[in-house]
């Protein structure tokens, strides 16, 4: 098992969630962040604080979000580890509202 960051965060990139997470396992993109599923532990912490909901149990991800589970695998060993909260990207709150955003992903 391990946690998912899906759709929401994109162009969001708020990262509460980095700062709670006991083994730094958040990894940083341009504008997402993933969870490497290597280092995990499950331990449920980062979930409330996401402000837009984008944490999931892998065997909790929505149905039209599963994509996202091989994504964070996938670019998680490619991304910088990201320890510590940062400001969040400059329209991040207009982005927030959008449900939509799979194209606006950067790698
Ligand atoms: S708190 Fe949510 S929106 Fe912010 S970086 Fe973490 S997963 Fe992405
Ligand atoms: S579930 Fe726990 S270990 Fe996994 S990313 Fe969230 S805070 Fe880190």
């Amino acid at each position: 098992m391990t946690f998912v960051v899906t759709e929401s965060c994109i162009r969001c990139k708020y990262t509460d969630c980095v700062d709670v997470c006991p083994v730094d396992a958040f990894r940083e993109g341009p504008n997402f962040l993933v969870i490497d599923p290597d280092d995990c532990i499950d331990c449920a912490v980062c979930v409330p604080e996401c402000p837009v909901n984008a944490i999931y149990a892998d065997e909790d991800v929505p149905a039209n979000q599963q994509d996202f589970i091989a994504l964070n695998a996938e670019l998680s060993p490619k991304w910088k580890t990201i320890t510590r909260t940062k400001a969040a990207l400059p329209d991040a709150d207009e982005w927030a509202k959008v449900v939509v955003k799979r194209a606006e992903l950067k790698r």
